[in-house]
């Protein structure tokens, strides 16, 4: 017999508890609400809700759940941060965001990619996100300075827009490396600059230009 997702999100939510990837009571109730299945193709509901990313079309992926969290957990958010990410993918990580903070805005590079993200969170009931295509690496200045950024490609550098669109006492987080392998980076704004500290490996899809 099929276990039936409600079910395997729980067991989900409960591996990332124990493994120590989740760790705030509210973090968790964001996870709790959102529905990864409603940010994943049909074909892979039944996946929804395995620790793995997945493909979404295009050659990119929804990260994995754990990292989702590892990164959500990193940037403290709080419910008056207005949030920049660059890469919505999905929008699935936009989608957790959106529970914890006041607004977020969301960059993606390739547009059907970004228009699917864009229904998705229409779909899961989601207001406060806005989407734009484009290259995410340049920030969005319109909106800057941001309490927070979160960038979910792999980056060979700190892109230099993104640390001066960031708040004095902001928060960003990003994946640092080659193209096979990152180190996940916090940066906390201190004096105009970044205090950096490192977070583990991962592996993420490419920034592109
Ligand atoms: N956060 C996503 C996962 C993102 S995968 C989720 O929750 O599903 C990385 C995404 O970054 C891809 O969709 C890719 O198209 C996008 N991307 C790559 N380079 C980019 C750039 N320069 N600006 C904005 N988005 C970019």
């Amino acid at each position: 017999m099929d276990i039936p997702l409600k079910q395997k999100k729980k067991f989900l939510i409960q591996h990332l508890i124990s493994s120590g990837y989740l760790k705030t009571k509210k973090v968790i109730q964001a996870f709790e609400e959102i529905p990864r299945e409603n940010f994943v193709p049909h074909d892979y509901h039944d996946h929804a809700y395995a620790d793995e990313p997945l493909p979404i079309g295009g050659g990119q992926t929804i990260s994995a759940p754990h990292m989702v969290a590892v990164m959500t957990e990193l940037l403290e958010p709080k419910k008056t941060d207005e949030v920049l990410e660059v890469g919505a993918g999905s929008g699935y990580q936009a989608a957790i965001l959106s529970k914890l903070v006041k607004k977020v805005f969301t960059i993606e590079f390739d547009k059907n990619i970004a228009k699917r993200a864009e229904l998705n969170l229409c779909s899961t009931g989601i207001n406060n996100v806005e989407i734009m295509t484009g290259d995410g690496s340049k920030g969005y200045e319109k909106q800057a300075p941001f309490d927070k950024t979160i960038v979910t490609c792999a980056c060979q550098e700190i892109p230099r827009a993104l640390i001066v669109q960031l708040k004095e006492g902001g928060r960003i987080v990003i994946p640092v490396g080659g193209q096979w392998y990152q180190e996940l980076v916090l940066g906390v704004k201190k004096k105009g600059r970044l205090e950096t500290s490192m977070h583990g490996g991962c592996v993420f899809v490419p920034l592109r230009h």
